[in-house]
């Protein structure tokens, strides 16, 4: 089609990783219906949904989110969710350094094995809890610069941060010529 041409907009696979617990399925609740639950259910397997969103330009993209199980035993799903994404959000929690480790287990197997040219953005949730924090912010910042990664603290519950870091994303890949 000719440049400016009304298409249907670029699809966006983005998969959600992290620690079970960590507020992945709330994360997407609240990004894409602006909601928030107490008692969000867990995962089972994984959940799909998608998104249609403008960026900053005017480009239209249509996000398809994979958000994942956490649990171990789905482990060995994983790399059927992130094969060909475009990019991944590996979500932690700050009040919990265990769910830390594993962003850097997830981080580990993306740039092992996910395509080279992913998109990926390192969220610390539930920064709504800082009474409770396990993570200074500097420390996830720190990691993710290492790895080139995007970083957001962000808070499914509040809402802060939470649309930057889709924003981010979207802005990295267009820019990327997506
Ligand atoms: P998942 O297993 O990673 O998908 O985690 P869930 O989205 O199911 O959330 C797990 C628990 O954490 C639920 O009880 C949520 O209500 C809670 N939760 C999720 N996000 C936040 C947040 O930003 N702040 C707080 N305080 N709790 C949250
Ligand atoms: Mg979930």
């Amino acid at each position: 089609p000719p440049p400016g041409a009304a298409g249907p907009p670029p699809r966006v696979k983005l998969v959600l990783l992290g620690d079970s617990g960590v507020g992945k399925s709330c994360l997407v609740l609240r990004y894409v219906r602006g909601q928030f639950d107490e008692a969000s259910k867990i995962t089972v397997g994984a959940a799909f949904m998608s998104h249609q969103v403008m960026t900053p330009e005017g480009k239209s993209l249509k996000f398809e989110i994979w958000d994942t199980a956490g649990q171990e035993r789905y482990l060995s799903l994983a790399p059927l969710y992130y094969r060909g994404a475009h990019a991944a959000c590996v979500v932690y929690s700050i009040d919990s350094r265990e769910s830390f480790e594993k962003a850097r287990y997830w981080v580990d197997q993306l740039q092992r094995n996910a395509p080279g040219s992913i998109v990926i953005a390192l969220v610390a949730n539930k920064s709504d809890l800082a009474d409770r924090r396990e993570v200074p912010e500097e420390e996830g910042r720190s990691f993710a610069e290492a790895h080139r990664m995007l970083f957001c603290e962000a808070s499914a519950k509040t809402a802060a941060g939470v649309a930057d870091i889709f924003e981010g994303v979207a802005m990295r890949l267009t820019g990327a010529g997506l």
